[in-house]
């Protein structure tokens, strides 16, 4: 299927072009512009100071939203999941997460939208539910930034936050993630500080490289789950095409262009990264680029054998960190209620409607269970 037009990412460079080539006057390019970012409308009739005649020829070609609401679910805790059906059928989720202590420290009332940013994983990390069905397609700047316009709308609320940790692995969709990211930031666009934007990563090393080259102070976190190779190897494919030692000459790399800490994200897993030792090297790990260290129990997610550790077992890891000086937090997660780690609801939703096959999988393998 061909992809959608949408309005939604467009430069303004970009408007102007299309504007021009309808035989249109340059300021209707301006006009367009406001319409569709800072006032944000959903339809190309609402715009009612542009000349029918430069709507009629939009509308036969291009579209301001391409993904409809599918359904919501909500956690005690009043995280949010947003289901969204796309152009093509498929289904991808976004989260809106409410203030987090752990995540915020003092300051309470902020909102974290979690996004999407491919249909399904290539990478395989044996935990995770995105990759369980594998990878459909990547999405576009479009897709990604109408997820924050839609849950915006939807809400009634405003995203202080943006995180790159839902579906999908968002360095291998890296020309549309740059693009999303542009457009997110911009002053013409919509307008988010890029300290406010999270690329989180499996470990492309290379294109950890690429983006720190992008002028932004965007935020970087690395889906570390694993302090040495060996366990790395197991859990996360990735490691065996970029190991521990690449992956952190990327990261020097990437601190030489940003000031922002790095975070590490560690899901514990009972058995298999959780051992008081794991801990020892993920203080050198962390000391080495000066990264703060998210530990997140790990939820668990239908047809896998992975199990959290116990409550004591999470703080005794929590507590080598903090004694040898590593800002860490161990997460009380939200949305534990709501299927919220990566991918779940989707999988669930594609399953039902026979897009995919259930993937509960043959071919997984049980370290440590
Ligand atoms: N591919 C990118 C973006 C996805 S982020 C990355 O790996 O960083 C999604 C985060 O949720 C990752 O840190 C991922 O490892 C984590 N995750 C996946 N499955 C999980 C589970 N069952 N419980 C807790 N965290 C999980």
């Amino acid at each position: 299927m061909s992809d959608i037009d949408s309005l939604l990412a467009l430069t303004p460079e970009e408007i102007e072009a299309r504007v021009l080539a309808l035989g249109e006057k340059k300021f209707r390019a301006k006009q367009l512009q406001e319409w569709i970012y800072a006032r944000r409308v959903d339809s190309l009739s609402a715009m009612t100071n542009l000349p029918q005649a430069l709507r009629d020829q939009l509308s036969a070609t291009t579209a301001l939203r391409t993904m409809t609401l599918s359904r919501v679910e909500g956690a005690s805790d009043s995280t949010r999941k947003f289901l969204f059906r796309l152009h093509d059928g498929r289904y991808i989720e976004t989260v809106l997460i409410p203030a987090s202590p752990a995540l915020y420290g003092e300051k309470s009332d902020r909102r974290t939208l979690c996004v999407s940013s491919q249909v399904g994983c290539a990478y395989d990390c044996q935990f995770c539910a995105s990759g369980l069905a594998g990878f459909t397609r990547n999405l576009s700047a479009a897709e990604i930034v109408e997820q924050l316009v839609q849950v915006e709308t939807l809400s009634g609320e405003r995203v202080d936050n943006l995180v790159f940790m839902g579906m999908g692995e968002p360095l291998a969709n890296f020309s549309n993630l740059v693009r999303a990211i542009e457009v997110l930031n911009a002053d013409w666009g919509i307008r988010l500080g890029a300290r406010r934007m999270t690329v989180s990563t499996s470990g492309l090393a290379p294109r950890i490289q690429q983006l720190a080259e992008v002028p932004l102070q965007i935020r970087l976190a690395i889906s570390l789950h694993g302090a040495t190779d060996e366990v790395r190897d197991q859990i996360m494919p990735v490691n065996r095409k970029h190991p521990l030692a690449e992956l952190f000459d990327s990261l020097h790399h990437w601190k030489q262009h940003h000031k922002q800490r790095l975070t590490f994200e560690y899901i514990l897993i009972e058995g298999v990264n959780d051992s008081l030792d794991q801990a020892r090297h993920l203080v050198k790990l962390a000391r080495s680029v000066e990264a703060k260290v998210n530990l997140i129990p790990y939820n668990t997610v239908e047809g896998l054998d992975w199990r959290r550790p116990s409550v004591p077992a999470q703080e005794a890891f929590l507590q080598v960190l903090t004694s040898a000086g590593v800002p860490a937090t161990l997460r009380r997660e939200k949305g534990h209620d709501i299927a919220a780690a990566c991918g779940q609801l989707r999988l669930k939703q594609e399953t039902e409607l026979g897009i995919i096959e259930s993937p509960i999988p043959a071919k997984r393998i049980t370290i440590g269970g």
